[in-house]
Parts: structure tokens; C-alpha cells; sequence
């Protein structure tokens, strides 16, 4: 089938919630892409920050052949050893104790606000089971993540919503400070806000947020599903404050592409119990034997300071090859999750995907005045310089 037909297809029996680009691939391999057609693309994209070590990287792609050849699936009604060893590697990694798995990132959510309501009912009983999350934040699409949604194109259509949210405008520790009552239980935040346009809060913010939280007895979330795992030049994103939370969520690059997502906590805010929680695929034999080798992989060939390192040299490229462009704003995000931001009303950032694209480049064109630059971390520095050739050539 061509890439046309295939289009085709989806739009008489998909449900919309997508609107695809009208390109199916066929074939990966680290940073490049192959459609059905046999054109080459750079992926700037990585399955929106999920393909962190490459596509079809030969370690995945056994860990997964030998795992699906021998055992995909029990449940945990029985021990599953990838799981335990996917939880021991997590919490060597992490402050976390202990680990929830999951199939994506909203699941993980989910399970960090159940976590977190049933840690006050134990821990505090007086206390109330208030969140506090963040204005434009994102932290996905099932009736509890979409109540810590708080942007209303997302949450809208959907009321009434999960009820004891409260929303606190991003990077602003005095807007937490007023609203960190004794009605809540916790508050729940992305590091650097991904979804809503890359924003890195001020330095001060999670160390702030992080002492009300201690002093006030309420928990701290962090929702680090696409910071984490070396995204941002650093195993997860709160290392750059020097902060850790008391609950975490993961999920995106955790899989390298095989559904998983874990809550991952301190012993003192593990509060589930037999029963509290569950999921029948969750941290099964498959998709924990592909997140060990992610995990392996990630530490092997050093692509924490890799993404650090080509994250910095992509925001210089940027910089210099664009700066002087009446269209240039900045270069936001860390690690190599960047996003550039552009006066619109020069070039609309869906614009300079499709020009991309038609150039054989991934791009993710964000809200109204950002493209997102999210590569897999194993680019390398002539693909990264490629990549701002293409954008320099769509902006001309
Ligand atoms: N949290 C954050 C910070 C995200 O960026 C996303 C997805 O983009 C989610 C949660 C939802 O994850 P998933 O789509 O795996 O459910």
C-alpha cells in the first residue's frame, strides 16, 4: 500500500482523535525512519520522546525476541522476576523504595494520585485528599490524569472532572505556598513542563516546592514521564534542583516502545496495599525484559551525558544558525528536550513541520509558536547539524 491509501483507510474506520500525518513507516534504526515508500527520514521526533535509545536497537530487539520466545505473560497473581529486577535497577537509580507497574504514562498518574489519597488517608486521616497541580500542565487523558490537566481544551468536554484539584500558575512557589492547605494531600507537577510547550521553571521553584511540601506534611509528585530517563541530560530531571519527590511517575522512554509505566515511591509514601491498586498486563515478563535492556543500554553507552552533550551543541546549532533570523525567539527545554520558539506570525510551527518533513526531517510543531526538537538520545552531532540545516533551509 502507499502512504496515501493507507490514509485512506484510517479515515474511514479509525476513530478521530488523531489527525496523523499522511505517512505510515515501515522500518526504523537508531535515528532514521523509513515510510512505506522506501523515503529516508531524521526522527526529531522519537515517538514523542519514547525511542530514547534508537529504533530497532539490536540489545531491545533481543532482550524482546527472547523474552516473546519464552514467556510473554502470567499476571501478578505469581512472581514475575524481569518485574523484580526492573524494580531493583529503578530504585538503585532513583530514591524510590518501591515500584508500580504500569502500561503508560497515564496509568502511572493515576496510580500517583490513588497513591497519594490513600498514603493521607493512613499517614493523616484529618488531613484532606486536595492536589494541588500546575496551570498548562499535562499529565494525561483518563478522568483522574485529565483532572491534573489543568488546560481547559483538554479537560472541558469532560465534566465533571475528579473532584479536589486546585490550580497554581507553573514556576510560581508563592502560588503554592497560599494554596498548600490543610485540604491537601499533595502536590503533583511536571519538572520542565513537556506538552505545554517545554517550559523550564525558575531555579528556585522545585527546591521551593519541595520545603512547603516537607514543612506543610503533604506529598510531593513528579511527573516525569518525558523527562525522565535521560531526557533532559540527567536520569530524571528534579537531579538538575537537586530535589527528589516522594512519588514519581515514568513511562515514554521506559519501554522503548513496548507499553509500560511505573509509580515509583518512597517507602514512607508506598501506602498501597493488597487490593488499593492493579493491572493485568502491568510490569509483565515482555514489557520489562524490553525496560531492563532500555535501562542497560541508557547506562552502557552513556547516553545520560550524551544527551547533555548533543543537547547542548542542538541549542547552540540552533542559536547561531538561526539567532539572527527576524523569526527567532529562543531555544527552550534541556538535555535534548528543546523546543524553539518562533514569532508566528513569520512562520506558523505546523508550517515548518511540513516543510521538514518534506525535506525528510521529524519535527513537532507545538501550540502556536514552538517546534519541538525531542531526537532519540543516540543522535549524533552530524544529524544534529542536519537537522538545524533543515530548519535554517524551511525558515529562509
Ligand atoms: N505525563 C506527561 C508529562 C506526558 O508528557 C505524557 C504524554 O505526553 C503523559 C503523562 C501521558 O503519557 P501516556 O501517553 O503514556 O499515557
Amino acid at each position: 500500500m502507499t502512504n496515501s491509501e493507507i490514509a485512506d483507510a484510517y479515515a474511514q474506520c479509525v476513530m478521530r482523535t488523531y489527525r496523523p500525518q499522511p505517512l505510515a513507516f515501515v522500518r526504523g534504526q537508531g535515528c532514521r525512519l523509513w515510510d512505506v515508500e522506501g523515503h529516508e527520514y531524521l526522527d526529531f521526533v522519537a515517538g514523542i520522546a519514547v525511542m530514547a535509545v534508537g529504533h530497532s536497537h539490536p540489545r531491545i530487539v533481543e532482550a524482546v525476541q527472547r523474552q516473546a520466545a519464552q514467556l510473554v505473560h502470567t499476571s501478578n497473581l505469581y512472581l514475575i522476576e524481569p518485574q523484580v529486577r526492573l524494580a531493583e535497577r529503578l530504585t538503585q537509580l532513583s530514591f524510590a523504595d518501591r515500584c508500580f507497574f504500569c502500561n503508560s504514562g497515564t496509568e502511572a498518574n493515576e496510580a500517583a494520585i490513588k497513591l497519594a489519597r490513600k498514603w493521607a488517608g493512613r499517614q493523616q486521616p484529618e488531613r484532606g485528599r486536595g492536589i494541588i497541580a500546575a496551570c498548562n500542565s499535562f499529565h494525561g487523558r483518563t478522568l483522574g490524569a485529565l483532572a491534573a490537566t489543568a488546560q481547559e481544551k483538554y479537560q472541558k468536554p469532560f465534566q465533571p472532572l475528579l473532584p479536589g484539584f486546585t490550580y497554581v500558575p507553573f514556576g510560581d512557589v508563592a502560588a503554592i505556598e497560599a494554596a498548600l492547605n490543610e485540604d491537601v494531600c499533595a502536590v503533583m507537577l511536571e519538572p520542565i513542563q513537556g506538552e505545554g510547550g517545554v517550559i523550564v521553571p525558575p531555579e528556585n521553584y522545585l527546591p521551593g516546592v519541595r520545603r512547603l511540601c516537607t514543612e506543610r506534611g503533604a506529598l510531593l509528585i513528579l511527573d516525569e514521564v518525558q523527562t525522565g530517563l535521560g531526557r533532559t541530560g540527567k536520569w530524571f530531571a528534579h537531579e538538575h534542583w537537586g530535589v527528589t519527590p516522594d512519588i514519581m511517575a515514568l513511562a515514554k522512554a521506559l519501554g522503548s516502545g513496548l507499553p509500560i509505566g511505573a509509580c515509583v515511591a518512597t517507602e514512607a509514601a508506598a501506602a498501597f496495599e493488597p487490593g488499593d491498586h492493579a493491572a493485568t498486563f502491568g510490569g509483565n515478563h515482555l514489557a520489562c525484559a524490553a525496560a531492563l535492556a532500555t535501562l542497560e543500554v541508557i547506562e552502557e553507552e552513556g547516553l545520560v551525558e550524551q544527551a547533555a552533550q548533543r543537547g547542548a551543541l542542538l541549542r547552540e546549532l540552533l542559536e547561531e544558525s538561526l539567532g539572527a533570523h527576524p523569526a527567532f525567539r529562543e531555544v527552550r527545554g534541556r538535555g535534548l528536550l528543546l523546543a524553539l520558539v518562533l514569532d508566528p506570525s513569520y512562520r506558523k510551527p505546523a508550517e515548518i513541520q511540513s516543510a521538514a518533513l518534506a525535506q525528510g526531517l521529524l519535527l513537532n510543531a507545538m501550540g502556536e509558536d514552538r517546534v519541538r526538537l525531542a531526537p532519540p538520545l543516540v543522535v549524533s552531532e552530524e544529524q544534529c547539524r542536519r537537522a538545524v540545516q533543515v530548519i535554517a533551509a524551511c525558515l529562509a
